[in-house]
């Protein structure tokens, strides 16, 4: 790497591979139903609105998964943005445990969509170990794991010795113990797009490739004007996340794009069998080696004074990627030589409280979600769900109560 530009052989793209394009299709002036955004929580909505009987079109103006879904770490975690004991003092016990249950019956509901539909997106729900770094940590730990546990997500608090047990790699001084969660699964994030976009088109949703420009309209029916024409539908469910300022500025204006960056090493022999986390720099870095022994690393957004807050585009840095480079050899002083394949970017889309936002916009019969503040796994599937259910005149879950942005807003 020199100066600000990345060289080297490295491949610039995600690990995870390019879904294929979308077909350039005349799209219809009428639809049953229009989804704008073609990554996990557009997917999920197209989904489950045509499991509804409902025939519906989706938009996407690149390929399917180019925004975060398809460059994301492949975790599917449980549990916000916000660690459950801060939501407990924020929120209060009641309502953290409430937005603990939806993110695991996220997490059941992404099982069974997965294999029902044979998604074949190496699902592995192997759990997930977190890297304690000193007593500080190892404290403040075991009162996270109690209280996940006691609200229904089992975590162990892990000795040193026992932490070690779950590395194929010797622990460097660093790592005084860990936390394990048992609930968090892995997934390859390109074929998890890829499924899900073949199960929703066999259950009747047509993919398109277009840029939506505008949205108007009156009650009853929103018109989606796009690039390739005008299209007028009842029901309309936007899923843009960190392009929603673009769309919907009231709701935009609540989301800050933030980019984050991710790099691959090449296959070296099993050392880390669960998804893995530790907080060497602030913002916390996270990493899984996947089927073929490749290590992908993700965060260090902490090196950049900004933190890449408001950057929305996905070019790599020097600054960051140079970090990501560090991470392993500075807490696994054994694990030997690495060789970086790939560097990528997405862009994150974080609100302020780091809950996402899912608003209704009455005068154009649509329903928008986004914000997900770097754990939109955790919820997507369920939120699809939801969305497609509120598009359809259904009463929505009232714990989509935390999600209203009001709360954002002050109003
Ligand atoms: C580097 C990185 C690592 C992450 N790791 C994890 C992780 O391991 N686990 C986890 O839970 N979360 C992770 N996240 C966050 C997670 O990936 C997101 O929360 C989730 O993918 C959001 O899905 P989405 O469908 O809302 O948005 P996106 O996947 O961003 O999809 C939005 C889509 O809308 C399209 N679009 C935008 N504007 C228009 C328009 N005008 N017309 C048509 N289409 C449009 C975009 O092209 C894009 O494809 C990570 C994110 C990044 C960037």
């Amino acid at each position: 790497m020199k100066g600000d530009t990345l060289s080297g052989s490295t491949v610039p793209g995600p690990w995870w591979g390019e879904p294929a394009g979308l077909d350039p299709i005349a799209l219809p002036t009428s639809a049953e139903a229009v989804v704008v955004g073609g990554g996990i929580l557009g997917l999920a909505s197209a989904y489950w609105l045509a499991r509804a009987g409902i025939r519906p079109l989706l938009l996407e103006q690149d390929r399917l998964g180019a925004g975060a879904t398809g460059r994301n770490g492949g975790f599917l975690p449980i549990g916000t943005a916000v660690d459950h004991d801060a939501l407990v003092e924020r929120l209060g016990r009641d309502a953290a445990r409430e937005l603990l249950a939806l993110t695991l019956e996220n997490r059941r509901l992404a099982e069974a969509v997965i294999r029902e539909e044979e998604l074949a997106c190496d699902f592995r729900p192997v759990g997930h170990l977190h890297l304690c770094l000193g007593e500080v940590e190892q404290e403040a730990g075991a009162r996270l794991a109690g209280l996940l546990t006691e609200d229904g997500s089992r975590t162990d608090q892990l000795t040193r010795s026992e932490t070690q047990g779950m590395v194929g790699t010797l622990l460097g001084p660093r790592i005084t113990g860990g936390l394990f969660f048992r609930d968090i699964a892995l997934v390859h994030s390109g074929k998890l797009v890829q499924g899900l976009a073949t199960a929703a088109a066999r259950r009747g949703v047509t993919l398109a490739r277009a840029t939506v420009q505008s949205i108007a309209g009156r009650p009853g029916l929103a018109e989606v004007r796009t690039n390739r024409g005008l299209v007028s539908t009842p029901r309309l469910i936007v899923a843009v996340n960190a392009w929603m300022d673009q769309l919907l500025p009231d709701l935009g204006r609540l989301i800050t794009p933030v980019r984050g960056q991710v790099l691959a090493f090449a296959p070296v022999p099993s050392a880390f069998r669960t998804g893995m986390t530790a907080v060497v720099t602030p913002t916390e870095e996270y990493w899984q080696q996947t089927l073929d022994g490749s290590i992908i690393l993700g965060g260090c957004r902490a090196v950049r004074e900004d933190r890449d807050e408001g950057v929305r585009d996905c070019t790599p840095t020097v600054d960051v990627q140079a970090a990501l480079e560090q991470v392993l050899p500075g807490l696994f002083p054994h694990l030997g030589p690495l060789q970086v394949t790939h560097r990528w970017a997405g862009p994150m889309a974080f609100t302020a409280d780091r809950l996402p936002v899912l608003a209704g916009i009455p005068q154009w019969s649509a329903w928008a979600a986004g914000g997900f503040s770097g754990h939109g796994m955790s919820l997507t599937m369920v939120l699809g769900a939801q969305l497609a259910n509120l598009a359809l005149g259904q009463a929505g879950d009232p714990r989509l109560r935390h999600f209203h942005p009001s709360r954002l807003r002050g109003t």
